[in-house]
């Protein structure tokens, strides 16, 4: 397979433009006759249905919550990038360009970047327009913070509730659509399979979760916007639905899975307490604006913090990266913070934590500046920890956030799957190795509000319409597969919960596959997942009926998925001969131990196709090809 990202001609920052024009336009009368279904209502399909429906399509879209308006984007804390350049200090649709394809460790496609840094200011227009309260300075301007990898401030920002602000407006705009009659919602369903005729995506097989009927629904073109896999690690800061499945059937029916071992790995998460936690909490690296990251000098240290004088510590973020001191990228940040805990240097009762230190600057601005840039995320952290950050420094250590990896889309947007177009964090697109900090639902919304509308037109103008009814014979045939996926489940009757395989498979890709890999440990995971979902399949417990609620039924499907799932991580792992970004390899590393890439060999996407149940997958290469940008070594120093 040849894949063809189709990235138009010209100057890159033309590329867009013309592209728009040159693609074909749907009638505004003939929009009325297509069907298009979206699954999810995060930032990016909340964005997109919206969107669509407001030209004249109609819309079924789809979500596993009761509401539409608690898809995971209503976690994001710390806020979103555009190049407005309001604070004049030196940025730019280039500089932005520039920031995130440096960030991602030169693993991203050039002109996808280039589009994001342009569209990135109207995301803004278009929410502050929706009435999203948005910080603001005392003139009344947009207030902007900065985040990792960045010397601008470009962040827009409401308070540390950035997601949940931008996702009621989405909602807002959604909204207005179902009442109009232009969306038909449907929550509280699971999308199962994608029913591809003809090889075009046609439609979707969805469970509703609370009758448990398989529900079939056809369309012209289907949206996937299902969000990132990070539950693959148990243990992750995203919400509990998180899953892979709809990406994962999605690749079994054709969609190829690109970079699935590009993890990010926040630094700045509060640390693991115990054995049985299922979720972990993010605090907003908006806090490295004004927090200091330090440990103690001497190994061991077991003195409160307030005991250690400032001769004795060491702000190692400060002093080894002068030029972008806390404030460096995620996944430099992290391994620094695993530096210094195997130097046993860590903080805290497991070792496991280093300090993230507000005294200088509740010093400097006082303690009421610091609860208005972070109020809500300071209650947070005493609310899980019982300690006053006002009081003594945060303890933070790394953990699972984000995945850079997803399905393979080209320059519209669409998968390899004719028709089926992937938004937001389900795609791999726009951050290569590693995600800039608010880059997540500046892509999101760029994808959404901006980028499909135009491009599914494109596609639906460019093919005649034909018809499709929910009773041909590829709808029958997913349907009945994904029953029996249902009852085999059932019928196990194991002895192990569903959570307790999913803990373990999370255990060995953290351990494994997580913030740095070598070859050994990828060996040895693919054998142990192997033998895990061998266990799985003989061995789970779901209680229940098909016929109804049934919850651990819907994780059993998940957690099937992802045990299937972690092995391609594994295995992209394994191939990627190179570290880069998020996917640290031991065996490439600068004598600075920072990430070394290999762009003679290695300056592609891996994009993974599934070749059936059994069978290894076929690995295909996209090739990155810089010309506006010189492939450097990354140095925030
Ligand atoms: C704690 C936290 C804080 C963050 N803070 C920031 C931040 O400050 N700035 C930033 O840029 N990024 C941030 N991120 C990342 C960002 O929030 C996400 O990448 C982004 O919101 C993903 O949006 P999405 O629309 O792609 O998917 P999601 O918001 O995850 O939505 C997925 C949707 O798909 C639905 N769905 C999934 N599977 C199925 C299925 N099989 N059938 C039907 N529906 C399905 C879900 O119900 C949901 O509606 C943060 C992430 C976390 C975890």
């Amino acid at each position: 397979m040849k894949l063809d990202a189709k990235i138009p001609g010209g100057p890159i920052a033309q590329k867009w433009d013309r592209h728009r024009f040159e693609l074909k336009l749907v009638n505004p009368a003939n929009k009325r006759k297509y069907e298009i279904i979206v699954v999810g209502t995060g930032l990016a399909g909340g964005s997109a249905s919206a969107s669509l429906a407001e030209l004249g399509y109609n819309v079924k879209t789809f979500c596993i919550q009761d509401s539409p308006r608690r898809a995971h984007s209503i976690a994001a804390q710390g806020g979103i990038n555009a190049s407005k350049n309001y604070q004049n200090d030196g940025d730019s649709d280039w500089r932005l360009f520039y920031d995130t394809v440096k960030g991602g460790d030169f693993r991203a496609r050039e002109a996808n970047v280039y589009r994001l840094a342009q569209l990135s200011g109207n995301i803004i227009d278009q929410c502050v327009a929706q009435g999203v309260p948005f910080a603001r300075e005392y003139g009344g301007q947009l207030a902007n913070r900065s985040f990792g990898g960045a010397q601008v401030s470009r962040t827009f920002y409401a308070r540390g509730q950035t997601g949940q602000q931008l996702l009621l407006g989405a909602y807002s705009a959604l909204s207005r659509q179902i009442a109009a009659g232009k969306v038909k919602m449907f929550p509280r369903r699971e999308m199962l399979d994608v029913v591809v005729v003809d090889g075009k995506a046609r439609g979707i097989i969805a469970r509703n979760l609370v009758t448990g009927e398989i529900e079939k629904y056809a369309a012209d073109a289907v949206v996937l916007s299902t969000g990132g896999y990070g539950n693959v690690f148990f243990l992750s800061t995203n919400a509990m639905a998180s899953n892979v499945t709809a990406a994962y059937r999605a690749y079994k029916r054709g969609a190829l899975f690109a970079n699935p071992c590009f993890t990010q790995i926040h630094p700045t998460c509060i640390p693991v307490h115990g054995t049985y936690q299922s979720k972990l909490t993010l605090m907003s690296e908006s806090l490295r604006n004004d927090g200091r990251v330090w440990v103690p000098k001497k190994t061991g240290d077991r003195r409160p913090p307030s005991q250690i004088p400032e001769s004795e510590r060491d702000y190692y973020l400060e002093n080894k990266y002068p030029s972008f001191g806390n404030l460096v990228p995620r996944d430099v940040a992290s391994r620094n913070a695993k530096e210094q805990c195997d130097m046993k240097k860590g903080v805290g009762e497991t070792g496991l934590a280093v300090y993230l230190d507000f005294a200088d600057a509740i010093k400097r601005d006082g303690k009421d500046v610091i609860a208005k840039k972070y109020g809500n995320l300071f209650q947070m952290y005493e609310k899980i920890t019982a300690q006053n950050p006002y009081e003594t420094p945060m303890m933070i250590y790394p953990a699972v956030h984000y995945t850079m990896g997803g399905l393979w889309v080209d320059y519209n947007l669409m998968s390899t799957i004719d028709g089926l177009f992937v938004l937001g964090e389900a795609n791999f697109s726009d951050h290569g190795a590693n995600r800039l900090g608010a880059s997540a639902l500046m892509q999101g919304l760029a994808d959404g509000y901006f980028i499909i509308p135009y491009t599914i037109g494109g596609y639906l103008a460019a093919n005649s319409k034909k018809e499709i009814s929910s009773d041909h014979p590829a709808f029958r045939e997913s349907s009945a597969g994904v029953e029996s996926g249902a009852s085999k489940l059932l019928s196990i009757k194991g002895k192990r919960t569903v959570d307790d395989f999913h803990r373990q498979l999370g255990n060995i890709l953290w351990e494994y596959c997580g913030m740095s890999r070598n070859d050994e440990g990828l060996k040895k995971a693919v054998k142990l997942i192997q033998e895990l979902r061998g266990e799985f399949w003989e061995n789970v417990l779901v209680p229940g009926s098909e016929k109804d609620l049934n919850q651990s039924l819907e994780k059993a499907g998940r957690v099937a998925d992802f045990l299937e799932f972690g092995e391609l991580m594994v295995m992209d792992a394994l191939s990627r001969r190179e570290s880069c970004g998020g996917h640290f390899n031991e065996a490439f590393q600068t004598e600075e131990n920072e990430a070394k890439r290999d762009d003679d060999n290695f300056c592609h996407v891996s994009a993974w196709e599934y070749t059936g149940e059994g069978k290894e997958p076929a690995l295909h290469k996209e090739q990155l090809v810089f010309e506006n940008v010189k492939l450097t070594q990354r140095s925030y120093k």
